[in-house]
């Protein structure tokens, strides 16, 4: 006889996350259920796992109901700002699993509008016609080997978060549904009902926004819906959303082809109620006012936008970095793919995007800065941004157009899923070329050591 072994479930390839969530909109208030299986693929044995829990930044915002641990409750943790540290009961060893199971309520705070000359827009929380759940749920951050957790303090501009990729189950709902509520997510809707389940896989970060105000104009390209979401208050906010939609589907059927395919099924373009855009997983927030200036022209910053947030979905979502330590890495490629969007769709007006969009512009400032040391907004999105978009045209006329766009690809094939580091792209880079950029890193890198 054989004995019969009792079969372990399979290790996750990612973390899963379950979520419960019930969103009080008049309220203002969420409260959460959520489970996250962790598998220890980091190498080292864990005693510990760190969470971003950055609600908990707000005051009042962020209330812990339980925490579990394969489903014994602990109360064996610290929360401090955006930490939260929960000890585990017995070390956590390479590839073993744990459960993570934690319950709380949100009070959403009201996001007022900060400096927009020293500071970016608040999304989180609420405005008289919007409810923004972003970086909401509590996350285990990325741990490196020989370096820890990877959680960085927070900053007045850029991002500070980085991400590994999970798999996520988020069922929602709404409490009065005669609020007529339109919700748009980053997940693909599975089931509609009183509870909408929405599934994504391989995700950084999912995000919500509710209103009831919402219109939303959808269309298909390839296998890959997509969504612009805005508020139709005039009427030419109606057709700023129509030129959003189709600016998004032209920028991703170009970048899909440059780059690889788009990772996930849906792709909600969303106008916040706030001037800003941001990228999260299969969603992106267009600025609120750049609807204003849509006309019969791809002539201005709503168009340009549009096509540099959806080139986060592959710099920053399928291929992440460390946006606080090295933020050139995906905001220069999403910068220099609005050059591409132009070059392919409107040649004529490449040369009026450059000086346009780069109208700040400072040739001494140095690609390779943590947001730490931006030493502003203007001078940090100069640096990053911008100086990374010249450097990224030199270095395609360097190597040509071949090598370039086998290397993007490539890069993107490498690290896919992964959290890529400056490193890691030049070193994906020299496999395609063999030419001498070191003349480039020194006049565009204050390491140029590449
Ligand atoms: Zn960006």
């Amino acid at each position: 006889m054989t004995p019969v072994e009792t079969p372990l479930p399979p290790i996750p390839e990612r973390p899963q996350y379950t979520f419960f969530v019930t969103l009080d909109y008049a309220a203002k208030s969420v409260s959460v259920s959520q489970t996250v299986i962790y598998p220890n693929d980091t190498g080292e044995t864990l005693e510990s796992l760190v969470l971003a829990v950055v609600p908990n930044m707000w005051p009042n915002c962020f209330h812990l109901t339980s925490l579990s641990i394969d489903n014994v409750s602990t109360a064996d943790y610290t929360l401090s700002g955006q930490r939260l540290e929960v000890y585990l009961p017995s070390p956590l060893l390479p590839q073993e699993v744990v459960a993570l199971s934690i319950d709380y309520t949100l009070s959403l705070p009201f996001a007022a509008q900060a400096d927009p000359s020293q500071e970016r827009p608040r999304i989180f929380g609420y405005t008289e016609r919007q409810v923004n759940l972003t970086n909401w749920y509590p996350f285990i951050v990325p741990y490196l080997a020989g370096q820890g957790w990877i959680l960085h303090d927070p900053w007045y501009y850029g991002e500070h978060l980085v991400y590994e990729a999970a798999d996520y189950t988020v069922n929602f709902r709404t409490l009065n549904l005669t609020e007529g509520l339109v919700v748009a997510s980053s997940g693909w809707l599975e089931t509609d009902g009183e509870w909408k389940r929405y599934t994504l896989s391989a995700g950084r970060a999912f995000v919500f926004s509710v209103s009831p105000q919402f219109e939303v104009d959808s269309m298909q390209v390839d296998n890959v819906v997509l969504y612009s979401y805005y508020f139709p208050v005039m009427q030419a906010h109606r057709k700023g959303g129509q030129d959003v939609l189709m600016v998004t589907a032209q920028a991703l059927e170009l970048f899909s082809r440059r780059f690889g395919p788009y990772p996930h099924r849906t792709l909600s373009a969303v106008m916040g109620d706030f001037n800003d855009g941001m990228e999260y997983s299969a969603f992106f927030f267009m600025p609120r006012d750049f609807y204003n200036s849509s006309a019969d022209t791809p002539q201005n910053y709503l168009t340009f936008v549009a096509a540099h947030e959806t080139a986060h979905q592959w710099w920053f979502e399928a291929v992440a970095s460390d946006q606080a330590l090295e933020p050139w890495l995906d905001e220069s490629l999403c910068n220099y793919s609005e050059r591409l969007y132009y070059e392919t769709y409107y040649p004529d007006l490449v040369a009026w995007w450059w000086p346009y969009r780069m109208y700040y512009y400072d040739a001494r400032a140095k690609i390779d800065i943590p947001v730490y040391e931006g030493g502003g907004f203007q001078p940090y999105t100069n640096a990053t941004y911008f100086r990374g978009a010249h450097f990224l045209e030199d270095l395609r006329t360097r190597i040509g157009d071949d090598a370039f766009f086998a290397f993007l690809k490539d890069y993107r094939l490498q690290y896919e899923g992964r959290i890529a580091t400056s490193a890691d792209f030049f070193t994906v880079l020299r496999q395609h070329t063999d030419a001498d950029f070191s003349d480039l890193l020194q006049t565009y890198f204050k390491n140029p050591d590449r």
